[in-house]
C-alpha cells in the first residue's frame, strides 16, 4: 500500500541518479554525461565505439555497442540494471540497443538477418543474490524491440560445487565456461547479448560454443566496452 502510493507521489526516478524526472528515465544532466560516453573516441585507435577493433572479438560476424563505460553515469545506470528488476531501465538500454542496431543495418529489418536473440547467462549465484539476469532481461526487451525471438542458448558452467577443487585457476576457468542447449542447434544467425564487453573473452567463448552447436553466424549487443 505504502508503496503504491509513493509510485503514485514520486512518478520516476532517473535511473541514473535517482532524481526525480517525469518525462524520460534519465535527468539531462545525466543524459549529458551519457552522451559523452557515445561521442568519445578511442584514445588507442581514435576510432569511435563502434569501429575500435582494439578489444578483438574473435569470430564475431558484427558488433554493436553504443556506449564506452566510463562516467559516473553509466557505471550508476549499468549497477542498477544488474542489482534490480526495474522495466524502464531495462527498456532504456534495450531501446538505445535498438536504435544503435537498426541505424546501423539501413533498409534491413533485424529479423531478416537475425534467427533469434540469446545472450549470456549470468551465473546462478549471481542471480540468486539479485534475483536478476541482467542480459536476459536485455535480450528479452530487445526481442519485442526488434521482432526477433528470444531463446535461451547457452548455460553457464561451474559455480559452487566446484569450490571444493584444490587448482585455483581450474575454478576461475570452469567459472567462466559456457555450453550450448540442444536447442542452439536449430539456429543459423544468432544475436548474442551480454551488459558490459571487458576483455571480449566471455562473448568470444561463448561464440565458439554455439558455433560447436552447428550456428553459423554470431553477432554481438553490449551496452558497453571498456576505454583504454
Ligand atoms: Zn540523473
Ligand atoms: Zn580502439
Amino acid at each position: 500500500m505504502l508503496k503504491k502510493l509513493k509510485d503514485l507521489l514520486f512518478p520516476e526516478k532517473c535511473l541514473s541518479c535517482g532524481r526525480i524526472v517525469r518525462a524520460t528515465p534519465i535527468c539531462m544532466d545525466c543524459f549529458d554525461e551519457l552522451m559523452e560516453a557515445i561521442e568519445q573516441k578511442c584514445t588507442v585507435c581514435g576510432k569511435s565505439v563502434n569501429d575500435c577493433e582494439c578489444i578483438k572479438l574473435k569470430g564475431i560476424k558484427m558488433h554493436f555497442i553504443p556506449f564506452w563505460y566510463k562516467g559516473k553515469t553509466l557505471r550508476r545506470a549499468v549497477y542498477r540494471l544488474k542489482i534490480q528488476n526495474s522495466r524502464s531501465n531495462t527498456l532504456f538500454f534495450a531501446s538505445v540497443l535498438n536504435s544503435d542496431i537498426r541505424i546501423r543495418l539501413g533498409e534491413i529489418e533485424p529479423k531478416d538477418l537475425f534467427d533469434v536473440i540469446t545472450y549470456v547467462p549470468r551465473s546462478r549465484d549471481q542471480k540468486n543474490k539479485y534475483g536478476v539476469d541482467q542480459s536476459e532481461l536485455l535480450a528479452k526487451e530487445l526481442s519485442i524491440l526488434m521482432e526477433v525471438p528470444c531463446e535461451q542458448l547457452l548455460v553457464r558452467v561451474g559455480g559452487k560445487q566446484q569450490k571444493s577443487l584444490h587448482s585455483l585457476a581450474r575454478i576461475e576457468n570452469v567459472k567462466g565456461s559456457f555450453v550450448p542447449c540442444p536447442r542452439a542447434a536449430e539456429y543459423k544467425r544468432v544475436l548474442l547479448v551480454d551488459d558490459i564487453i571487458t576483455t571480449g573473452a566471455t562473448v568470444t567463448r561463448c561464440t565458439e560454443m554455439l558455433k560447436m552447436a552447428g550456428v553459423k553466424t554470431v553477432s554481438v549487443a553490449a551496452i558497453a566496452k571498456t576505454l583504454f
